[in-house]
C-alpha cells in the first residue's frame, strides 16, 4: 500500500494573519492540519474552498506561538466543537489567560503526532518572552521532511541543526533592513523586529536556507508589507539556488505535493560539436 499523500498550501502569510494547511490523504477522507490559525475561521474556510478543501476535514490545529497573527480569537468558539489544538507547554500559562486551553487542548514539548503518522518534532527558539516552536515534520511512511520556522528571532545553530537537510523548508523572510531603517517606524518597534527576538531579515533567511541544506524548495513566509517585497526577498535568496515559493498575504499558494520528490529538470543536451560549423 502506498504511504498517504501529504500536500501543503500556505493559506496566508503576513503580520495580518498566518496559516498553513497540510492535507493528509490515504484511503479514507483527507485530514487537514493547520499550522497556525491566524486567519478568522471564515477567511480560512474561503481559502480552503478555493483549494478544493473543506474545514469539515479539519483534524488538528498546531500553533507555533500565540500572537494574534498566528491565532485568531475567532477560533475559540469553533474549536470547542472538538478539533484538538496543539501548543507548546511553555505557552500554557498564556493560553490559560487567553482562554485557549480547553478539554481538547494538547500540550507538546518535543515529539507529537497531530494526526496518525504525521510526526512533528518541535524546538523552541527565541521570540518575545515565551519563544516560538519550530517544527520538523516527517511524512507518514517515508523519511521525507518539512521544516517550518516563523518568527524565530535570529538564526541560531539550534535552528540549523533541528531542520538540517529537510526536503522542503517554510521559513520567514520578514524584512529588508534598508527598508526597515527607512520605514519611519518607532525605534522600539524596529528594535523589537531586528533585535534578535523578533524576525529574520531576507539575508538571515537566505543564509539559513544554505546552512540548513534544504534539498528541494524554500517557501518564504511572513514578508513585511511595509519593509519588504517578493522581488527584494527573491533577490536576497538567489544565491542558494533552491527554488522558491513566496507566500502571499491575500491568497493561498498552489498545493505543493510533499510526498513526491521535485521533478528533475532536464538539462539541455549539449550542442553536438560541429553541428553549426
Ligand atoms: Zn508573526
Amino acid at each position: 500500500m502506498n504511504p498517504p499523500r501529504v500536500r501543503l498550501s500556505v493559506l496566508s502569510s503576513s503580520s495580518a494573519g498566518n496559516s498553513t494547511v497540510l492535507e493528509v490523504s490515504g484511503s479514507s477522507r483527507p485530514g487537514l492540519v493547520l499550522i497556525d490559525a491566524g486567519l478568522s475561521p471564515r477567511a480560512t474556510r474561503t481559502h480552503l474552498a478555493s483549494l478544493g478543501a473543506s474545514d469539515r476535514d479539519l483534524a488538528a490545529v498546531v500553533l507555533t506561538h500565540l500572537d494574534r497573527d498566528h491565532f485568531n480569537a475567532g477560533w475559540l468558539r469553533y474549536l470547542r466543537r472538538g478539533v484538538p489544538i496543539w501548543l507548546h507547554r511553555s505557552h500554557a500559562g498564556r493560553a490559560t489567560r487567553d482562554g485557549i486551553l480547553y478539554r481538547k487542548s494538547e500540550l507538546f514539548e518535543d515529539a507529537f503526532e497531530p494526526v496518525p503518522g504525521l510526526k512533528f518534532s518541535a524546538a523552541v527558539l527565541s521570540h518575545d518572552d515565551l519563544g516560538v516552536a519550530v517544527f520538523r515534520v516527517t511524512l507518514p511512511g517515508s523519511n521525507r521532511s518539512l521544516g517550518y520556522a516563523t518568527d524565530v528571532g535570529r538564526p541560531t545553530s539550534a535552528l540549523f541543526s533541528h531542520l538540517a537537510d529537510v526536503d522542503v523548508l517554510a521559513i520567514e523572510s520578514n524584512y529588508c533592513p534598508r527598508l526597515q531603517v527607512a520605514s519611519g517606524r518607532p525605534a522600539f518597534l524596529q528594535q523589537r523586529i531586528m533585535g534578535g527576538s523578533g524576525h529574520l531579515s531576507n539575508q538571515q533567511s537566505a543564509d539559513a536556507v544554505s546552512r540548513i541544506g534544504v534539498r528541494e524548495r524554500a517557501i518564504l513566509l511572513h514578508l513585511s508589507r511595509q519593509c519588504n517585497s517578493p522581488e527584494i526577498a527573491a533577490t536576497a535568496h538567489q544565491d542558494h539556488g533552491v527554488p522558491l515559493t513566496i507566500a502571499r498575504p491575500d491568497e493561498p499558494t498552489p498545493w505543493l505535493d510533499l510526498t513526491l520528490p521535485a521533478p528533475v529538470v532536464a538539462r539541455r543536451p549539449p550542442v553536438a560539436a560541429g553541428l553549426f560549423a
